[in-house]
């Protein structure tokens, strides 16, 4: 963001509500994926970065308990008073901002009213969660404003439940914990059962990474997720009695005493927990990878992990797999996977500096020519998880503005 953005957000909301004073700025990020894929509800393994692509909020507070939001993407203004937060069957996106106020006021927090516009730039619904960006966001600003002294797990969790309890998405803690918690030029490795988690260096900047959505949706995406719970289940119940241990969760099983008793279980299920159990190894192999600065081998692991989703875990598709085709047959690519729940989306893609460009236009082409559709592609930079952005920018648009007039 720049001092246009902040100008301009500043500029909208004297224009769409009446109160005076600073504003105030924020920012989250959106993220993307790069290995541990349906590894999540399994208790197991990501590791997601944080991208340049951000949910940009400006802020001011009130004398009462209303919350007005004015969204700049849906052109559209929005209100709601804390002290009566109501589910919005109407207004989807307003529930994202109701939910965080209203589970900030649950966790004992004492948020007041506030004038709120939203520019939101990460692309919505391409895979990159425009919505943790946008409760991570809000959160802040609440949080910031009101002095309310949360601390970054529990901010996560805040929007996190926004999401899960109040908007009713399906969603684990990944999207609204690396929005929070993301470094510059780190991958997060997160625990999903116990939270924990590390940041992984990338000390390697001869790559970018790079988004490339399908713009496909097959229906199939709902139902097929609920069946990989049921399976991922079963597969650990039958597991937990073959193996006579204590097994939760696929996490809890290791490669090895997989090996051992897979051939015991039938083949559906065997293959989706071979996918859950050898992708949570990959993603800690990745990790491994990365501090070793080994990049051919985290490019491979994160194809292998492709490989996996669209053979045994079946969440690919046609057009997702097309894609990584084209991806792996430039040189220069180092790994490509389908990213997020499947059946459509984005790939992720790791791409060395030099071939970006090509790797775009010949994307974009080979795509286009066997599908007619036309894909987008984001090239990445990993940035820090929610900030405000300070206060002297209003000085610096001032005097920007003094000299100009
Ligand atoms: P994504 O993969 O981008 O997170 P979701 O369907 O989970 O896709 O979230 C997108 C939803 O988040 C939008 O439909 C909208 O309700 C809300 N949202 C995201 N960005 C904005 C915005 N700038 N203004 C208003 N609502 C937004
Ligand atoms: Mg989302």
């Amino acid at each position: 963001m720049n001092v246009r953005d902040l100008r301009h957000l500043t500029a909208v909301l004297e224009e769409k509500f009446t109160g005076s004073g600073e504003p105030r700025f924020f920012r989250a990020p959106g993220r993307v994926n790069l290995i541990g894929g349906h590894t999540d509800y399994n208790d197991g393994f990501v590791m997601p970065v944080a991208i340049n692509r951000e949910m940009l909020v400006a802020a001011r507070p009130r004398d009462d308990r209303i919350v007005k939001v004015y969204s700049c993407n849906f052109e559209d203004a929005r209100s709601f008073n804390l002290d009566r937060i109501e589910f919005n069957r109407e207004i989807v996106w307003i529930n994202y901002i109701q939910g965080v106020a209203e589970f900030l006021q649950e966790s004992g927090c004492s948020p007041g009213g506030l004038d709120i516009v939203l520019q939101g730039r990460v692309p919505l619904g391409a895979g990159l969660s425009s919505s943790a960006a946008l409760e991570v966001a809000v959160a802040l600003a609440f949080s910031k404003i009101f002095e309310l002294e949360i601390e970054d797990v529990k901010l996560a969790s805040i929007a996190r439940r926004a999401e899960n309890e109040f908007v009713g998405v399906n969603c684990g803690i990944m999207d609204q914990f690396i929005s929070v918690l993301g470094r510059k030029d780190r991958a997060l490795f997160l625990d999903c059962r116990t939270r924990d988690y590390e940041l992984i260096p990338i000390k390697d900047s001869s790559f970018k990474i790079v988004v490339a959505n399908t713009n496909v949706e097959h229906k199939l995406a709902e139902s097929a997720y609920n069946r990989r719970l049921q399976e991922c289940q079963q597969g650990g119940e039958k597991l937990a009695s073959l193996l006579e241990g204590k097994i939760q969760k696929l996490r809890d099983v290791s490669p090895d005493e997989f090996n051992a008793v897979k051939d015991k279980l039938p083949e559906v299920i065997r293959n989706r927990c071979q996918h859950v159990i050898s992708e949570n190894q990959r993603v800690k192999d990745c990790c491994r990878a990365l501090l070793d600065n080994n990049l051919e081998r985290a490019g491979e692991l994160i194809s292998l992990s492709h490989q996996s989703l669209s053979s045994l875990y079946e969440v690919s598709c046609a057009e997702l797999d097309l894609m990584i085709d084209i991806a792996l047959n430039i040189e220069g690519v180092l790994g490509a996977r389908m990213t997020g729940a499947g059946f459509g989306g984005s790939t992720v893609n790791l791409v060395e500096n030099q071939v970006v460009s090509e790797f775009k236009t010949r994307l974009v082409r080979e795509y286009n020519d066997k599908t007619g559709i036309d894909p987008d592609i984001y090239i990445c930079e990993i940035v820090d998880g929610c900030s405000e952005i300070p206060g002297n920018w209003n000085e610096k648009i001032r005097n920007k503005h003094n000299n100009q007039s």
